[in-house]
């Protein structure tokens, strides 16, 4: 048996990109602009046009995106948001701390997406906006999210943080919504090397809003129009991305053919569902998950895995509204196909580096471990 695998291995693509990456760093050590730096505007110029939306405004994190977006559409105390529950905590988080109300929906349990189908039985008076996140790297329905919205007058704030480069109809993720919010955590499909994050718009006046709140709501220097927070991207982080885009494409179309050859490989292991993909969009597999039957049919395969040098993870082993912070806002019993998600789903080593001999290990593992 050879060695242990990478859950995710971001150490093949720094060994492609490292001469790109150590000449951007030093321009901006030799500029020292280290705050607002050119890199900011090169990159944001960039990620706008890659989606197609009109603007992108570099922030500190994905979960500074959702703030500022939440913000920059003047969410009130008070106001819902209605969400998935299948998601990382930061989506409902972000509502909840300036006061909102996440009122949950629950997915479709082959896509694990939201279900477009429940949105409209979760709409009050309050609600101001309606929250997918385009989980493990595919986007919802959001189409069918977006005439919702407009029949109530709602904002749509696409959850990015796993799917930029993903496509819906011949659309990028980040350029479906409202807003968008994107995440650049070293781990997702286009990462930097700390935090980072965007969000996305064709508005120009939530651009406006967004800008300004980045930098502590000042419209000049020292005109605090608004409440804003200190949320700005650093310039170094921007370089390591503008080096990250010049195989960015080829990455994403990696991404998609081993989605496929995971497909082709596991289609047929007993105890394994595969997850949907709808045909009118793709996932870049920010995660490569599957269901096993029963949590306890899980506990075994990553024990099994983990054994042989695979290491697996599970995104997420509970709904939102089962975790403490999140419990108020929902019935524990409510959205079975979470809950059900959340007992069955495991993720697999997935990068755009991943080789195909690697790949046929964790199948061959996985059918083993499965078998047995
Ligand atoms: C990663 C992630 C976030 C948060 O992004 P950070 O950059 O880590 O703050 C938010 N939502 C989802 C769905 C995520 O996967």
């Amino acid at each position: 048996m050879s060695g242990a695998l990478d859950f995710i291995d971001l150490k093949s693509q720094y060994a492609a990109l490292k001469g790109s990456i150590a000449e951007r760093m030093q321009r901006v050590l030799d500029h020292g602009q280290y705050i607002m730096g050119p890199e900011v505007a090169e990159l944001e110029g960039k990620l706008a046009q890659y989606t197609g939306a009109k603007h992108c405004v570099t922030v500190a994190s994905g979960t500074e995106a959702l703030l500022i977006a939440l913000m920059a559409l003047d969410l009130k105390p008070g106001d819902e948001v209605v969400t998935t529950p299948f998601t990382f905590a930061a989506t409902a988080e972000m509502i909840v701390l300036l006061g909102g109300v996440p009122v949950f929906a629950d997915i479709e349990p082959d896509t694990c997406n939201i279900d477009a189908s429940k949105i409209e039985a979760a709409i009050t008076t309050r609600t101001r906006a309606i929250m997918p996140v385009s989980l493990y790297g595919q986007v919802a329905d959001m189409d069918a999210i977006e005439r919702i919205a407009q029949r109530h007058g709602l904002a749509v704030i696409e959850d990015a943080a796993q799917s930029f480069g993903a496509s819906y109809k011949g659309r990028k993720s980040c350029n479906l919504s409202t807003i968008a919010c994107t995440s650049f955590f070293p781990s997702k499909p286009l990462g930097c090397y700390g935090d980072g994050g965007a969000l996305f718009t064709n508005d120009d006046t939530l651009a406006r809003a967004a800008r300004e709140i980045r930098v502590h709501g000042q419209s000049a220097r020292y005109t605090h129009t608004r409440v804003g927070v200190g949320g700005r991207m650093d310039t170094l982080q921007c370089a390591v991305l503008l080096a990250k885009l010049e195989r960015f494409e080829w990455e994403i179309a990696q991404r998609l053919a081993l989605g496929e050859r995971y497909r082709a490989l596991l289609a047929d292991v007993p105890g394994v569902d595969l997850l949907a993909v709808r045909d009118d969009r793709d996932c870049v597999w920010a995660q490569y998950t599957v269901f096993l039957e029963t949590s306890s049919d899980r506990a075994a395969v990553q024990g099994a895995l983990k054994a042989q040098g695979i290491p697996t993870a599970v995104h997420y082993p509970k709904p939102v509204h089962h975790q403490a912070a999140y419990a108020r806002f929902a019935a524990p019993d409510a959205f079975p196909h979470s809950i059900g998600a959340g007992a069955r789903v495991m993720s697999l080593p997935m990068s755009a580096d991943l080789t195909h001999a690697q790949q046929d290990r964790v199948a061959d593992a996985l059918r083993t471990a499965t078998t047995r």
